[in-house]
Formats: C-alpha cells, sequence, structure tokens
C-alpha cells in the first residue's frame, strides 16, 4: 500500500538566561565545571523551597512566539508535570499544559516541492532537568542543568517526509541563533529534537498511530531516524500489524530505532496548576516592545541580500544561515565601500570558509576582521596584488591577523604592472626557452601557458597575468617576423 507520513516535532531549547528559571544559580554551559557546583534548595527539589519565574526566559520565550508569527497569550498558568526519575528531584517537573505562552504560529521552510508553511501549535516554558551519568554499576547525578530554563517548541503535524523534518529543524535551530535565545550547539544537547511520527493512506485524512523518537541532537539522527521509522511503520502495516504507540531511541550504531517504553498519556502526567507561582500576566506593552527589538530573521535578510546585492539564491541562503556570517559580510562590502558584494561573497564563502573549516573556527573568532578583508580585496581589485597573491595573503592574514598591506610590503608582493619590467621578464624567459618558441611559432599554442608560467615563476607571482598574456603574445609575434 502507498502510505504518506505524518510528523510532528518537539523541539527543546535551553534559553541563554544568567540563572535557572526558578532561582538564582548560575546557568553553566561550559563542561569544564565541577558537578552539582551551582545548585540551591530550589533547583535541587527540598522540601519548603518556593520558586520565582525568571522574567528573562519569559522575555526570551515571547521573542520567539513572535518570530514564529504565534499569538502571546496574556493568561498564563505553570503547571505540574508529575513523574518520577532520578534526575528530576521534585518528582515533578514545572511546565505549561492548558495555557502555554505562545500559541497558533507558522514556519516557511524550503524543500525540494517547493515553499511549505508549517503550523507551530504552542511555544512554552519549563525547567530542564539534571543530568544521569551512568558509569558502569553505579550512576551519578549531576544537578547543574536541573532548573534551567527551557523553552519547548511543538509544531503541528504539518510535515511529511524525513528532508521536510530537517528543514523544518535547521530553519528553527537557525532562528533560535538569530534571536540569540538559544546557542544552537547540538552537540552540547542545548536544542534536542523530538518527531511524533505515523503514517496513513495516502488517500486518508485520519492520522495514525504515532511514534515518538526521543531526544535526538543532530540533523543526521533526526533525518535518518525518521527516514528510518517511516519504513518501519510501513512494514508494521505491510505485515497485517498494528503500530504500538511508544517511545523510541535511535541507535546511532546501528542505524535502528528501538522501542523504549510505552508511551505516556497525558492523564499519566497528573497535570495541575503549580501552587507555588502565580499566574502569569503578560502586558501588551511589554509585548510590543519586545516585538521593536526583533532583529532581522533569515528570511528577510535573504530577500534584502537578492534584492540589494544582486546575489544569487545559493549565495544569499549561505551567508544567510548564521547571523554572525551575514554581519561579518555586510561588514566588508561596507567597507569595500558598498562595492563587490559578490566578490566579498567569494571571498568570504571561498577561501575564508576553507580555512575556518580547517582550523574548526567560527567567524566571531577569527583574527580578519570586515575592514581587513575589505582592504585585500580592494588591493586585488586595484591590481596592486593579483588574484594568486591575493589568495597567499588571505592565508597569512588568517593565520597572524596582520594587515593586506603591510604583508604585501614586508615581502616585496605587490604585483609588476609595470610594462617595461614584464618586457624584460618576458624578453628573458623568450630566449631561454627557444625550443618552447619554436613550437609555439610552429602552431603549438598550447605552449603559451608553459611560457606565461615561466614568467610568473620568474616574478615570483608578481607579475600581473593579463599584461603578462598580452605582452608575450606581441612579442612571440614579433619573433615570427
Ligand atoms: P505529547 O506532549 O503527549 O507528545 P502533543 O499533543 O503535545 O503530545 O503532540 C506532540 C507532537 O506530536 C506535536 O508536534 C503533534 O503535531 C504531533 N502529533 C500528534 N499526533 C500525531 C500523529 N498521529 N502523527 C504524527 N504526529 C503527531
Ligand atoms: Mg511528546
Ligand atoms: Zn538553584
Amino acid at each position: 500500500m502507498d502510505y504518506e507520513g505524518v510528523i510532528g516535532l518537539e523541539v527543546h531549547a535551553e534559553l541563554v538566561t544568567k540563572s535557572k528559571m526558578f532561582c538564582g544559580c548560575a546557568v553553566v554551559m561550559s563542561d569544564g565545571e565541577s558537578p552539582n557546583s551551582h545548585v540551591c534548595p530550589i533547583c535541587t527539589g527540598m522540601p519548603g523551597m518556593l520558586p520565582v519565574i525568571n522574567r528573562r526566559a519569559v522575555e526570551l520565550t515571547i521573542m520567539t512566539g513572535l518570530a514564529l508569527n504565534c499569538t502571546i497569550e496574556e493568561f498564563n498558568i505553570f503547571a505540574r508535570k508529575n513523574y518520577f526519575y532520578p534526575d528530576l528531584p521534585k518528582g515533578y517537573q514545572i511546565s505549561q499544559y492548558e495555557f502555554p505562552l505562545c500559541k497558533n504560529g507558522w514556519l516557511e521552510i524550503e524543500t525540494s516541492q517547493g515553499k511549505k508553511r508549517i503550523g507551530i501549535r504552542r511555544v512554552h516554558l519549563e525547567e530542564d532537568t539534571g543530568k544521569n551519568i551512568h558509569q558502569g554499576s553505579v550512576s551519578l547525578i549531576d544537578f547543574n542543568r536541573s532548573g534551567v530554563s527551557l523553552m519547548e517548541i511543538v509544531s503541528e503535524p504539518d510535515l511529511h517526509t524525513a528532508e521536510e523534518v530537517k528543514a523544518y529543524a535547521e530553519k528553527l535551530r537557525a532562528i533560535v541563533r538569530y534571536l540569540g535565545v538559544n546557542t544552537g550547539d547540538m552537540e552540547k544537547g542545548v536544542i534536542r529534537f523530538e518527531p511524533n511520527i505515523s503514517i496513513r493512506p495516502v488517500s486518508s485524512k485520519e492520522l495514525g498511530t504515532r511514534t515518538e523518537l526521543k531526544n535526538l541532537n543532530s540533523f543526521r539522527a533526526l533525518e535518518r531516524g525518521t527516514a528510518y521509522e517511516l519504513v518501519r511503520q510501513a512494514q508494521v502495516l505491510d505485515g497485517g500489524g498494528k503500530v504500538v504507540q511508544e517511545t523510541r531511541g535511535w541507535d546511532e550504531a546501528r542505524n535502528v530505532t528501538v522501542s523504549q517504553r510505552s508511551k505516556e498519556e497525558a492523564e499519566d502526567y497528573r497535570y495541575f496548576p503549580e501552587p507555588d507561582l502565580p499566574p502569569l500576566i503578560i502586558e501588551r506593552a511589554w509585548v510590543d516592545e519586545i516585538r521593536a527589538t526583533l532583529p532581522e530573521l533569515p528570511d528577510a535578510k535573504y530577500d534584502r541580500f537578492v534584492k540589494d546585492y544582486g546575489l544569487s539564491a545559493g549565495d544569499a541562503s549561505v551567508l544567510v544561515t548564521e547571523r554572525a556570517v551575514a554581519d561579518y559580510f555586510e561588514g566588508t562590502v561596507k567597507q569595500a565601500g558598498g562595492k563587490h558584494a559578490k566578490v566579498v561573497c567569494n571571498w568570504l564563502t571561498g577561501e575564508l570558509f576553507r580555512y575556518m573549516n580547517e582550523s574548526l573556527l567560527p567567524i566571531d573568532q577569527v583574527k580578519i576582521t570586515p575592514q581587513g578583508l575589505a582592504e585585500l580585496i580592494g588591493m586585488v581589485e586595484a591590481g596592486t596584488i593579483n588574484l594568486n597573491t591575493g589568495k597567499r595573503v588571505l592565508a597569512e592574514m588568517f593565520k597572524t591577523g596582520a594587515s593586506a598591506k603591510s604583508i604585501v610590503e614586508a615581502q616585496g608582493l605587490a604585483q609588476i604592472s609595470d610594462s617595461n619590467a614584464i618586457e624584460a621578464i618576458v624578453a628573458k624567459v623568450l630566449d631561454a626557452n627557444s625550443a618552447q618558441v619554436e613550437k609555439y611559432l610552429a602552431g603549438k599554442e598550447t605552449v603559451l601557458g608553459f611560457l606565461v608560467g615561466q614568467v610568473m615563476k620568474e616574478s615570483r607571482g608578481k607579475a600581473n597575468p593579463n599584461a603578462v598574456q598580452e605582452i608575450m603574445k606581441r612579442q612571440l609575434a614579433e619573433r615570427k617576423k
């Protein structure tokens, strides 16, 4: 039978706040901190503790809701979600249930079938759990993460393929990073994906039974896990079986999903309003204030880059993936006097990205400033140095942070455009390679490349290649006579 996949994604993102969601403990993101060094009675669930709502966490969640076209609810209630787990010392998690902060939004994704709008059901606030660390026969618990503010973004079941799921997750990650509400560090688990997956006959409009894949923290695992699950469910149905509603895990090593536990229903959590917190009332004026501070988001930036800089779709989408890269690009173009947008894009996504990838450096740690790159590009465009020399200079700048001008001066790299100097080198090379000259004059024009190469070598790469070509052809023609 032909099936259609139906997928909704839950995304958990730790918020970039100084202190935790309900206490004053510092949020520590670095792995170097010793375990249980940032804990207090509140985030370890001691009897009698009283939580206090972190205003900044609420603000960051509202920002996200606005960026995702949600309505921001005025009346909010926190709820207790009861379940027992060793890394959850209170025996419940403070979350939101019937009254989430943000509702009914959408996000646009780009797929091979074109653009699609994916509904966002809700964005709510909750707290993260601690971390279990299993070592042989003992298990240890680190509560540094316990109580860190966690935002949950839940989509409508509007996704249909693994490709769409990945595109949605990538877009969402880009947005939270643009907003600065989450660092997007997937290896550190600060953003985690949980697809709910079901299938149905293509003709059907009813939802099938879903399975939920827990805690995926790479796009690769998300895409492959989803694809696997879609195929597995089709095989179950085709074999006459029924899909069991359950939570499954992705086994990276074996490339399969495995059953973890049967899925809890909402009743199992015995939700009730958190009695230790008052209702949270969001004033409209505050929402308007936050709206006014929203940065330009990837889609808007993309459109502007295509329109204002005349960039191709491919170039623009590479540049806007990360806000820091987009800013770097614009900074460089501005320093270059607003000219050369395409040239700047090429240098940035070609040469600079190559060195960043090799050294695993993010753009904000690169020693070359936009101003420095603009200076280099200006020198190449003006013909002060040629393209190849420019690339060598960039490598040096990347290593040492020195300016293009100082490198060119110190190493005497300025291009020789002076035609007298080039005439002399060309004549010298032609004299020294009479056999090749003969061949050329006999009609073997490919020899020209070799002869030009000799001149470039003789000039230590500094000759202006266009001038060399021109002068060389003229001198060769003269020798023919
Ligand atoms: P829970 O919190 O119990 O997982 P939710 O109602 O919050 O349940 O749904 C979680 C996610 O599952 C949402 O993204 C929703 O779109 C998706 N979802 C719900 N039913 C299905 C289904 N039958 N198939 C695929 N996705 C589903
Ligand atoms: Mg769920
Ligand atoms: Zn604490």
